[in-house]
């Protein structure tokens, strides 16, 4: 989808400023016809709808490791299964906490440094360069609103989770590895919010704020019959947090397959594991970047 928010018209306003021919009579005005045609095309062009908001300003060219960083973010996540042809992740400008960036609508794998756009909260593409964005960039911009905290999200459908957001069983930590998951991650029912005929997208900023209201002060929310979003302190914590959060769904589901209860982290063991691991998370970050760049 081409970014469509918000039309301002240039033909108009320019339209504007040229004489209207309406009241004009032939002879005083040789120039009507053409200004009527003029005119009469300018409001066809603002119907159709032309950028009308004016475009937010950037926040000036960003440190080009936090690019490199997020391209190799994309290839990581897709190299390690957790993201496909679809999901996303951004990372907050680090010249303006109200910009963020993020690559055009694309699958992560392709993803070069020429593909990340700069966008503001409210979702806006600074220079979208006629490119398409991805339809729930939502999630990111309305997640950056309210939590200050958070300077890097990654959205996926990473398969294993899916079951614990359609199901009563909780998806917690069951090993160390995914103790940033707490007591538990909370699950946004989109049906509470879009009614029972939605196409599970967060495609519009209420939804955005919907789920980011579901996530609250967790680091990770499951989107019912959809996927989840992960958030992070950075580029390798969110990375971490959301390679961990699938591998804990494949063991949880495992582990209930075996029939009898689970030991799951208490929150007290949850806490201290999730501490010594946020020191520790560039060791599998610079493992993965190897595996995922080694082709370039
Ligand atoms: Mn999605």
């Amino acid at each position: 989808m081409v970014q469509n928010e918000g039309h301002a018209c240039l033909v108009c306003m320019a339209a504007g400023l040229t004489p209207l021919a309406g009241g004009g009579k032939a002879g005083q005005n040789p120039g009507g016809m053409e200004t009527r045609f003029f005119t009469l095309l300018a409001m066809g062009l603002c119907l159709a709808g032309l950028p009308a908001v004016a475009q937010p300003k950037s926040a000036g060219t960003p440190d080009p490791k936090l690019i490199e960083d997020l391209v190799v973010a994309n290839r990581v996540l897709s190299d390690q299964g957790v993201v496909d042809g679809f999901g996303h992740v951004s990372v907050r400008h680090d010249k303006d906490t109200n910009r963020y960036l993020m690559s055009r609508s694309m699958a992560p794998a392709l993803v070069k440094a020429d593909d990340i756009l700069e966008y503001d909260l409210d979702s806006v593409a600074v220079d979208a360069k006629g490119r398409a964005l991805f339809l729930e960039r939502f999630i990111h911009g309305e997640i950056y609103k309210a939590r200050p905290d958070v300077k890097a999200i990654v959205h996926s459908h990473s398969p294993s989770v899916i079951p614990f957001s359609v199901s009563q069983t909780k998806l917690r930590p069951i090993y160390h590895m995914s103790s940033f998951l707490g007591e538990g991650a909370p699950v946004f029912e989109i049906r509470n919010v879009a009614g029972a005929g939605s196409n599970l997208l967060v495609g519009t900023p209420e939804l955005g704020t919907a789920l980011a209201k579901a996530l609250g002060d967790k680091t990770v929310v499951l989107m019912r019959g959809h996927g989840s979003v992960a958030v992070g302190s950075s580029i390798p914590e969110v990375v971490f947090r959301a390679y961990y959060t699938e591998m804990n769904a494949r063991l949880q589901g495992d582990a209930i397959r075996l029939g009898d209860s689970i030991t799951y982290l208490t929150p007290q063991e949850a806490a201290a594991a999730a501490k010594t691991n946020a020191a520790l998370v560039m060791r599998p970050w610079e493992l993965w970047k190897r595996k995922a760049m080694k082709s370039e």
